[in-house]
């Protein structure tokens, strides 16, 4: 068992780091009280190749392993924690599915504009009426002809008001009389695709969250992934995938609490003293930074896993429990620590407090990841 990050690791958390503060630091804090995604920082992520972090050179990408691509997503979520959103549902839920199950055309038709960044994508399966119960979905795909045609409603769609291609859950019916549930690639210029209201959030501001409508939208059938029947295979699938990347965000947020925490104890004097001289305040660092560490660990493991074993749900559902759960106390800790200037906006460790909360909800809750590690280990993979 190896700890040390390779060279290449190293360069990409150094490069990636640099890259953060200095181009997403100035507009961190601007974005989230506005609620804007900025084009201006997704053009500077296209210069260092985020958008296709694993993608194969072939089609633009990076090529990274999956441990440089939580060190990126952790390092982007340090500083912005919302555009770490944004970047790990684009990669992991939106670019991987179809570099995984895509036919050559389909990769060719998306993936040099989903490297690029030209094209935004994201994976909306969560409907008003199925959420945690990810099969009650509702939408419907009748077979017609070579087409199929879509009608029904997603909500909290993470990219969905900037995303130009979104894999789609929808139940189907074909013409032989088979159903069953289809991942298809839904294109936002088709006839009947519309955006629904914005969603005003606590955190995570500055990604566009939206509802979406589909109203007799046309599908190609050369836009459905894999088979038919292969949906929620590959939902499932894609959401162990997923799951690193939203645990890596959790990390980076927890990370710059706990950085802003040490450097404010440090320099704030009280009863003559620096804050970190009190011990209730330096254990509570204490706490925070193994935290931080032992979720660190669980995320580069389950990537470590991704990388290197056939199914990982056991080790994906664990560090996104874990790294959701920290990031929430964590982030509260720091905000204690800070004591009332914590609490006020010219500080980031509200907004840290706000963009934790939501790590233990989206890609499956911290119930359901609970619900997925149990039926694993009493099943023996313990
Ligand atoms: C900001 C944001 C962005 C999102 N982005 C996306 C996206 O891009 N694509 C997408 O498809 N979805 C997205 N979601 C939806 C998200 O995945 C769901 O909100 C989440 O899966 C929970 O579903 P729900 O909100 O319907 O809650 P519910 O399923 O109604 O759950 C309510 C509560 O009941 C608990 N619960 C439910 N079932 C069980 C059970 N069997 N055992 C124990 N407890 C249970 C839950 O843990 C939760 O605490 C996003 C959500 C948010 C907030």
């Amino acid at each position: 068992m190896n700890f040390e990050l390779t060279e290449k690791q190293k360069l990409v958390r150094n490069s990636v780091r640099a890259f953060s503060e200095d181009v997403l630091g100035p507009l961190a804090s601007s974005v989230d009280r506005d609620a804007i995604f900025s084009w201006e920082a997704a053009n500077e992520l296209s210069k260092i190749n985020a958008w296709g972090i694993q993608l194969p050179e072939k089609y633009g990408g990076a090529d990274l392993d999956s441990i440089s691509y939580a060190i990126t997503i952790e390092e982007i979520s340090r500083v912005c924690g919302a555009t770490g959103l944004g970047l790990t549902v684009h990669n992991s839920v939106g670019a991987y599915p179809i570099l995984k199950w895509g036919t050559e055309d389909q990769k060719e038709r998306f993936l040099y504009d989903i490297a690029s960044g030209k094209k935004i994508t994201g994976f909306t399966w969560t409907e008003p009426n199925a959420g945690s119960d990810a099969a009650g979905i509702e939408c419907m795909a009748i077979e017609d002809e070579n087409d199929y045609i879509l009608n029904g409603s997603k909500i909290f769609v993470t990219n969905g008001g900037v995303a130009s291609v979104l894999l789609v859950g929808t139940k189907y019916k074909k013409k032989n009389g088979e159903t069953g549930m289809a991942a298809i690639l839904v294109e936002k210029d088709m006839k009947g695709y519309e955006i629904g209201k914005k969603e005003d959030k606590l955190g995570v501001r500055s990604n566009l969250t939206t509802s979406l409508y589909f109203n007799d939208v046309r599908i190609p059938k050369e836009n459905i992934l894999g088979k038919e029947s292969d949906g929620f295979k590959i939902a499932m699938h894609t959401l162990d995938v997923g799951r690193i990347g939203i645990a890596a965000q959790a990390l980076g947020i927890a990370q710059a609490a706990l950085e802003h925490s040490v450097e404010y104890a440090k320099g704030r004097v009280q009863f003559k003293k620096p804050i970190s001289s009190f011990q209730g305040v330096s254990f509570k660092l204490a706490e925070m930074a193994t935290e931080v560490d032992a979720a660190r660990l669980l995320v580069y493991r389950a990537a470590h896993a991704k990388d290197t074993k056939e199914r990982f749900s056991k080790e994906s559902a664990m560090c996104k429990y874990y790294a959701g759960d920290i990031a929430k106390k964590v982030t509260l800790d720091a905000l204690q620590i800070h004591g009332g200037y914590g609490y006020m906006k010219d500080l980031p460790i509200e907004r840290y407090v706000r963009d934790a909360i939501v790590t233990s909800i989206y890609e499956g809750t911290s119930e359901i990841m609970k619900l997925i590690i149990s039926q694993q280990i009493l099943r023996g993979n313990i």
